[in-house]
């Protein structure tokens, strides 16, 4: 064989999403493209905001010598100080350019912090269900994936992580709005995951880094607020990601924070820098480091999120569906109406409604309805959902 034992295996394993997306591409060419109702991926269908163009065109004429250059590998200076500006009134923590790095969205900047503390064997804890990604972040970075359970509402279980700390316990990583639920965590739970892991670190005797994955940080609703994970632990890491917020998920840009006075900053921080060069992503691209100084503020329209949450939610509540509502990102995960959630995505399938298994996830039982896709997607496909919501929930 001369590809690696290792990659072999992850490629049999490899993503759900990318299974159902390739088999997507075949219905669209089989049946034609808007015949097929794909709620597979989440591939932000808002186009980046007015705003980022006039910044990303105002670079393109800009002729400042070395606009396009090698950089610290942690990132421009200018730019990581308006994030740091950011985070510093967000968080009334005294956040500075010295603690962020620019990264290659949030996929880089795990891989990169997750290669900068673990030791071969080093655990971390996830909870399902999960980013499918992250098990395989860990194990880029030699660690072992230790996946936690959530309730039946996909809250966090606090005495469940509580069993699954280990002295080898490195990393916690949460991501709240949730991939794949939707779910925000409550400020209280969140306040009590800090509390635990303190305690912990104390009987344990060693530092436990808490990293909050928040692409969806900016799109919740309601008015609702995510709590920054420096507001509760101080060994917290934040990893953010513009793919989501401002619809850039091709051009692989976001940021890593590490709280002002978190264990062995400088270490940390010298050593994220030194695994973004060596993990061969070098820097950010400049290009999108030089817009984002320029509209730290903006996002997509979030409304427009919320409308399609509501048309899609309300209308899988009334057919029978059980769905917990979701408080931001752009993810509903049902209760699939067989026991069997392969099966039951299968039978979608076959009426050509495109839906992930929840085992995808690590929650079998579920599926993961993508809804960043346009209003007429979920509108013809609202008949065929409720169709076959006849026919199971009476089976
Ligand atoms: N984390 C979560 C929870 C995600 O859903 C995604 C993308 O879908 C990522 C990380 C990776 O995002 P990025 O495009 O910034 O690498």
């Amino acid at each position: 064989m001369s590809i690696s034992r290792h990659v072999k295996q992850m490629m049999q394993e490899s993503s759900w999403i990318r299974k159902m997306f390739e088999q997507g591409i075949l219905l669209k060419k089989q049946h034609g493209q808007d015949k097929v109702f794909d709620f597979s991926l989440g591939n932000p269908i808002m186009e980046p905001p007015p705003e980022f163009v006039r910044a990303l065109e105002k670079v393109v004429h800009d002729t400042t010598t070395g606009m396009h250059r090698y950089m610290p590998n942690a990132g421009y200076m200018t730019t990581r100080a308006v994030v740091a500006e950011r985070l510093a009134a967000e968080t009334g923590l005294p956040f500075t350019a010295h603690h962020v790095l620019m990264s290659c969205g949030a996929g880089g900047g795990l891989n990169v912090i997750l290669k900068t503390l673990l030791d071969p064997g080093d655990e971390v804890a996830i909870f399902e269900p999960y980013f499918p990604e992250y098990p395989f972040y860990v194990s880029n970075a030699s660690g072992t994936t230790v996946v936690v359970p959530t309730t039946e509402n996909f809250e966090l279980d606090l005495e469940a992580l509580d069993r699954r700390i280990t002295a080898r316990t490195k990393v916690v990583l949460y991501n709240s709005p949730n991939n794949p639920t939707g779910v925000v965590y409550s400020e209280e739970s969140l306040r009590e995951l800090g509390a635990l892991l303190d305690r912990k670190q104390r009987e344990l005797g060693r530092s436990i880094y808490l990293i909050s994955d928040d692409p969806y940080k900016r799109i919740v609703y309601g008015g609702a607020r995510v709590l920054p994970v420096f507001d509760f632990y101080r060994n917290g890491i934040e990893v953010y990601s513009h793919s989501k917020d401002l619809g850039l998920a091709g051009e692989r840009i976001g940021f890593v924070a590490v709280h002002p006075e978190a264990d062995d900053l400088d270490d940390v921080v010298a050593g994220m820098t030194l695994s973004n060069r060596i993990l061969g992503f070098i820097n950010a691209p400049a290009m999108m480091q030089h817009v984002l100084r320029e509209i730290a503020d903006v996002t997509v329209d979030i409304d427009a999120y919320e409308r399609k949450r509501d048309l899609l939610y309300g209308a899988l509540v009334d057919m029978g569906y059980e769905v917990v509502a979701p408080g931001g990102a752009f993810y509903l995960f049902p209760k699939t109406l067989l026991e069997d959630d392969v099966e039951f995505v299968n039978q979608l399938q076959q009426r050509l409604v495109l839906t992930v298994p929840g085992r995808g996830f690590g929650r079998p039982g579920h599926m993961r309805i993508s809804y960043c896709v346009d209003d007429a997607t979920i509108e013809k496909a609202l008949p065929i959902f409720e169709q076959v919501a006849r026919e199971f929930v009476s089976a």
